[in-house]
């Protein structure tokens, strides 16, 4: 059997006595796309940003590729590693935000050479190469040397997916990819995560886009205050597949 590449145990995470996300356990096998859906305020970006450590879990733990983040396995203990370490760690895991989060001052392909230049030492040349195919990739090879503002949301999207894989993550987290967008940019950026799973790469996307998770997705997981209330196949996101009435109503509300 693989290892899961991601594996979520008991993920808890407080904010005062609020319980954002309250023992949230996810498993996801290589290749597989997950999404993760539910009302505002579920806990569902909480929990994605516990996945790679922007916010550190107050309980439970997070295996990436059977491998504790944070910590390091010695024999039957858990000792928490140094922030050099966790960076490493961490590096297996890309992210995607709402707000593309691009460096401003830096063209297209300067943001996606950044990290694995200053990060992994490859050599520039290297980088630029990669960074070309990957703009190639996102459908964006003539905006190298545009600058952020000079692109359009989803345009800006597609290069912030190009600078995650650029990293080349074992996971893509997506923060609500699409939300930030306007309507009509929102298929662009759609088409582009749709690829990268066909391709295999694996998952896990914060979205409202009920369409997307029930045809690209494989899995859906339904979150609402902190807790999963259900999860499944894809296939089943419908308000007559799906098992509790709450995800029912949810389905009914955004379909
Ligand atoms: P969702 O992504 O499902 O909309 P969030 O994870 O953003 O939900 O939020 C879950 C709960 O945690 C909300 O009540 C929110 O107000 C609270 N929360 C999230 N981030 C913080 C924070 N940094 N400080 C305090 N409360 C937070």
């Amino acid at each position: 059997m693989s290892v899961p590449v991601l594996e979520a145990w008991r993920v808890s995470k407080h904010f005062g006595a609020e319980k954002a996300v309250d023992q949230v356990s996810l498993t996801v096998e290589p290749g597989t796309a997950v999404c993760i859906l539910g009302p505002s305020g579920a806990g569902k970006s909480t929990f994605i940003r516990c996945l790679n450590f922007l916010e550190r879990p107050d309980d439970g733990y997070v295996f990436i590729d059977g491998d504790p983040l944070g910590y390091e396995r010695v024999g039957d203990t858990f000792n928490e590693v140094s922030g050099r370490k966790l960076s490493r760690q961490r590096q297996r895991v890309g992210m995607v935000f709402q707000q593309f989060n691009l460096f401003e001052h830096m063209s297209a392909l300067e943001n996606i050479i950044e990290a694995p230049c200053g990060v992994l030492g490859t050599p520039r040349k290297d980088a630029i190469e990669k960074g070309m195919s990957l703009l190639t990739r996102v459908g964006l090879a003539n905006k190298a040397d545009s600058y952020p503002r000079e692109l359009s949301g989803g345009q800006q999207q597609r290069v912030a997916i190009a600078r995650a894989l650029a990293m080349e993550p074992h996971l893509l987290l997506c923060d609500e990819p699409t939300s930030a967008l306007d309507p009509e940019m929102v298929h662009e950026v759609l088409a582009v995560l749709s690829n990268l799973v066909s391709e295999g790469m694996t998952m896990i996307a914060v979205t409202h886009e009920v369409g997307f998770a029930r045809e690209v997705a494989h899995r859906f997981v339904f979150m609402e205050r902190g807790v999963v209330i259900e999860e499944g196949p894809s296939s089943d996101l419908s308000t007559e597949r799906v098992k509790e009435e709450r995800t029912r109503s949810f389905l009914a509300k955004v379909l």
